[in-house]
């Protein structure tokens, strides 16, 4: 479907590392064989392997974060994920990433994200990169392309409050530097939600937007509090019961869906029963969102061809679930109005071209 690709589209659940090019992660790898850091052929083995369990996938970000954890290689990875969202006409992403420290590499969390600012400054000349929160008029209308990128620091499950709170800092430190919010991910089967309620109050009291993973695994107690802590979006929502359902429906908090991912790791036995589908028809506010896009191998134009086959929505519906997910960002008004001339401009092109 070519008309997913050429729309303007919003990414709002993206993991950086996950992202990464397939391409990129198994020239990486190679080169840490060759060194002998690591055995190649097991490697390329789970790279290669299409469907993954979830407690698989964590096993497979351990390795991937072998490979990809120096200043360098972030750097390069980040661009790389922002020139492939770019090239499908993503023009808003909010990327987030764990911020890691690795001492004996005299790597900090924050020049962990210092690294991540600048893959975004070297991006090609081709393509106009918005990431600065108050640096909006460097879009400029001359290049052909142009994307804003926002950042959402990451706390992993396996991490202490006073970890989490470290990240939270960091990120109100970054607050000039496009990041503009906290996501709370990582194995949802490690770790107790409550370890983190602090440092996610913190953010959210100091003007940080929160989102969190919720229900990618049977939880009730988990899922009714993250509810009930009313974050600004929540990814994935799967294994919900009615009375999460309900709580859920009437908060109207927006779900952040990754089809592909929940197939792939499991999570849903089949695109056809996704809770996308109840979802949509009473008009919850939803985004469609890749997750992973190298882990899974899929993209954003493959996200919203899925969701059009498989629950038989038309073009133009589509293209109002794309424009809808402008109200769900967390970057400001200025930006918000941007995206929506954009869109506009889009509709009229489309409508024109029909
Ligand atoms: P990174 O934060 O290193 O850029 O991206 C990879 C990390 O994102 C993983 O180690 C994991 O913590 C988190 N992540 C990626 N995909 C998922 C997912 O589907 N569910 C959860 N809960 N966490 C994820």
């Amino acid at each position: 479907m070519d008309w997913c690709v050429s729309m303007p589209k919003v990414e709002l659940h993206a993991h950086l590392n996950g992202s990464i090019r397939n391409s990129t992660l198994l020239e990486l790898a190679k080169e840490l064989g060759e060194k002998g850091t690591i055995v190649f052929p097991d490697f390329e083995h789970v790279i290669l392997k299409n469907d993954r369990s979830l407690r698989e996938v964590f096993k497979l970000f351990d390795l991937i974060h072998m490979v990809t954890t120096d200043h360098k290689t972030i750097t390069r990875i980040t661009k790389e994920v922002v020139e492939d969202f770019a090239a499908e006409n993503v023009v808003y992403l909010e990327l987030r990433t764990t911020p890691k420290r690795n001492d004996s590499i005299g790597m900090s969390k924050r020049s962990y994200v210092e690294a991540i600012i600048e893959g975004l400054r070297s991006v090609g000349t081709s393509l106009n990169v918005n990431f600065c929160t108050n640096d909006s008029m460097k879009l400029s209308s001359k290049t052909e392309k142009k994307i804003y990128v926002r950042l959402l620091l990451s706390i992993d499950r396996r991490e202490s409050t006073e970890s989490a709170m470290e990240t939270v800092n960091l990120a109100l430190e970054m607050k000039d530097m496009g990041v503009i919010g906290i996501d709370l991910s990582g194995n949802p089967t490690v770790g107790e939600w409550k370890t983190f309620f602090p440092a996610l109050k913190f953010a959210r009291e100091q003007g940080l937007s929160v989102t969190l993973h919720c229900g990618e695994v049977p939880n009730p107690v988990e899922i009714q509090e993250m509810l009930e802590f009313l974050p600004g979006r929540i990814g994935h929502a799967c294994c919900f019961e009615d009375e999460e359902w309900k709580k859920l429906k009437s908060s109207k908090i927006p779900v952040e869906i990754c089809l592909t991912s929940n197939i792939r790791t499991e999570t849903i036995s089949s695109f056809d029963l996704h809770h996308f589908a109840e979802l949509y028809k009473e008009n919850h506010p939803i985004v469609l969102c890749t997750d992973d896009s190298g882990v899974f191998s899929t993209n954003l134009s493959n996200e919203y061809a899925l969701a059009s086959a498989t629950f038989g929505i038309g073009k133009v519906e589509m293209f109002e679930l794309a424009r809808k997910a402008v109200d769900f960002i967390y970057a400001g008004d200025e930006v918000k109005m941007e995206l929506n001339k954009l869109f506009e401009s889009a509709a009229t092109t489309m409508l024109e071209s029909n």
